[in-house]
């Protein structure tokens, strides 16, 4: 009896998988929380390289690096916040901004709980945790466990991947 079970299920699986080599089972969608999926900024490269000077676009889209010291935003000491140079989605706050003595932007905390996702990167034999925003997928850095407190992270984030958007100087309105 077992056996005719067996024999009979056999040819399903072997049709299913013919029919959708490369399909990805739906469930998955049905599992993860949305979050990802919603408001998530999909572009093509070369919408991305319309948008973006080529050191934006090397960095952010081709998980480049700045040279150290290149960028302004390493000794950046104005209040605002910095925002993804891909997308505008504010990534962090000019309030957990550090001086690291890397040459490159650094922070204790990204602006939100969302505002950023962190990916294992194995490349060039370092083990690394890549930062990348959120909503577009910009590669914008890394991050270390060597930062100071409160949270002992350190964001080492490329300046160019960043735009800041400095608060509104108080006083400048002229009310009678
Ligand atoms: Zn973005």
């Amino acid at each position: 009896m077992p056996l005719f079970v067996a024999a009979d299920r056999l040819p399903i699986f072997i049709q299913i998988n013919a029919d959708q080599p490369e399909s990805v089972p739906s469930m998955s969608k049905a599992e993860s929380t949305g979050k990802s999926d919603s408001g998530k900024i999909e572009m093509s490269e070369q919408e991305w390289r319309g948008k973006l000077t080529p050191e934006q676009f090397y960095v952010t889209r081709k998980h480049g690096t700045e040279r150290a010291f290149s960028h302004p935003y390493h000794e950046e000491k104005s209040t605002g916040m910095y925002r993804c140079v891909c997308c505008g989605a504010p990534l962090f706050s000019s309030e957990t901004k550090f001086d690291s003595g890397t040459g490159w932007p650094s922070f204790y905390a990204p602006a939100g709980d969302e505002a950023v996702s962190e990916h294992d990167d194995r490349s060039f034999f370092m083990r690394r945790t890549e930062v990348r925003c959120a909503k577009c997928d910009a590669h914008l850095g890394h991050v270390f466990p060597d930062g100071p407190k409160p949270t002992g992270a350190r964001y080492c984030i490329n300046g160019v991947a960043l735009d800041l958007e400095p608060d509104a100087s108080p006083g400048d309105k002229s009310s009678e």
